[in-house]
């Protein structure tokens, strides 16, 4: 239940806010619409959630440069840096050997 600053009378709330049907006073309802898009800001992101599962390993034909098997596991990483004032990502190629288990990495 709110009241109108100007003259004390109930306000009707509706979508926009609170309503004085005696003078037409409006109170935007500010507030809740702030705290609904501070969810939909934390809901997106989410998405950019690193998941570093080993789910997403990938095997690929890859020569182990310490045994020379022909199978390897692949997956990346991102890296961020600043080159020449310019900040950029850049994804690592990393492999891991399925015999020697031998890891190494490659930038992209
Ligand atoms: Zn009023
Ligand atoms: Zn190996």
């Amino acid at each position: 239940m709110k009241f109108c600053d100007k003259c004390g009378s109930h306000m009707k709330k509706t979508k926009v806010g609170f309503v004085c049907r005696k003078c037409g006073t409006v109170i935007h309802a500010s507030a809740g619409i702030e705290t609904e898009n501070m969810k939909k800001i934390e809901r997106s992101s989410s998405i950019y959630v690193v998941d570093s599962s080993e789910d997403e390993y990938v095997k690929v034909s890859q020569v182990c440069p310490k045994c020379g098997n022909t199978e390897a596991f692949r997956w990346f990483s991102g890296v961020s840096g600043e080159h020449a004032g310019i900040r950029r990502e850049r994804a690592i190629e990393h492999f891991k050997c399925t015999k020697c288990s031998h890891s190494w990495s490659e930038a992209s």
